[in-house]
C-alpha cells in the first residue's frame, strides 16, 4: 500500500451518511461500514478528526415556526448524538477516540480545546468534533472548514452520499450532468455549486484549505482519497 498523501486530515461526515438506506437516525450496520474505513485510515498513520452532521436527525432551516437559533440548537445537539455513535462504533473494533463538543456537556464529552485535540491526535487518537461550531446560523461545513483551520489540517475530506463528486447539475436528475475533476472555491461561489454553502465555501478559499469531495457508498473511498488516488473532484485555490 502506497505512503499516504496527507498526513492530517478532517474528514467531515453528513448525518445522512450515517443513515444507511433509512434516510433518518442511525444504521448500525453502515455506521460500523463506515468506521472500519476510519480505521484503515488511521492504520496507514493518518492523523484523523471528524467532523460528524446532523441532518438524519434535525437540521435548523427546516423548522417552519420555530426561532431559527432553538432549531439551530436542536441540529448541534443532533450531531452530538451522531459522534457518540461513530465513538462507540470506532471503539467497539479497538481504535482509541475522543469527542469533543463544541457545547460544553462534560459528563458526555470534552469540551473542545483546540490543543488538547492536537495533542490527540498526535498521540495517534482519533477525534470526534461534535455539536458543530456551536453557533446557530452556521453548518458542520463551516465547523468543518474552522477546525481544518485550527488544527492546520491538509485537506478537508467531504464524504458525501448519493453523489461521488461535483456535477455542473443535480446527477440523479439530470442524466447529462459533468462531474468536474478539479475546481476552485471561486467557481463554486460563482455558479453556485450547492456542494457547501457559502460560508464553509469562503472559509476554505480564504484559508487556502484543499478540499476533496467523494462518495462514501463505495468501500475503502475514504482510504483511496487519502492515498491520493483520483476519484471524485478537488477543490483548491490555484
Ligand atoms: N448547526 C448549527 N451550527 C453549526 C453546525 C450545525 O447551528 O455550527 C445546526 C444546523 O441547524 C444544521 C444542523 O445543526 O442544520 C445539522 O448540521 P448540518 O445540516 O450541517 O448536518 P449535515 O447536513 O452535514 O448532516
Amino acid at each position: 500500500m502506497g505512503k499516504p498523501k496527507y498526513n492530517r486530515v478532517i474528514l467531515k461526515l453528513s448525518g445522512e451518511a450515517l443513515s444507511g438506506n433509512k434516510g433518518t437516525g442511525i444504521d448500525e450496520e453502515t455506521i460500523v461500514g463506515i468506521s472500519q474505513q476510519i480505521k484503515k485510515l488511521h492504520e496507514v498513520g493518518v492523523e484523523v478528526a471528524i467532523v460528524v452532521g446532523g441532518g438524519n436527525f434535525w437540521r435548523g432551516r427546516s423548522a417552519k415556526e420555530m426561532d431559527r437559533s432553538t432549531s439551530d440548537y436542536m441540529g448541534m445537539l443532533g450531531t452530538v448524538i451522531n459522534a457518540l455513535a461513530l465513538q462507540n462504533a470506532l471503539e467497539r473494533i479497538g481504535v482509541v477516540t475522543r469527542v469533543q463538543t463544541a457545547i460544553e456537556m462534560r459528563q458526555v464529552a470534552e469540551p473542545y480545546i483546540k490543543r488538547k485535540a492536537i495533542r490527540h491526535l498526535e498521540k495517534g487518537r482519533v477525534v470526534i468534533f461534535g455539536a458543530g461550531s456551536g453557533n446557530p446560523y452556521f453548518s458542520t461545513d463551516t465547523a468543518a472548514a474552522l477546525r481544518a483551520a485550527e488544527i492546520e489540517a491538509d485537506v478537508i475530506l467531504l464524504a458525501k452520499k448519493g453523489v461521488d463528486g461535483v456535477y455542473d447539475s443535480d446527477p440523479n436528475e439530470n442524466i447529462n450532468a459533468k462531474k468536474f475533476e478539479h475546481l476552485r472555491y471561486i467557481d463554486i461561489l460563482n455558479m453556485g455549486l450547492g456542494i457547501m454553502d457559502s460560508t464553509a465555501t469562503s472559509l476554505c478559499m480564504d484559508n487556502k484549505i484543499p478540499l476533496v469531495v467523494f462518495g462514501i457508498d463505495e468501500p475503502d473511498n475514504i482510504l483511496k482519497v487519502a492515498l491520493g488516488e483520483k476519484i471524485g473532484t478537488e477543490v483548491k485555490e490555484e
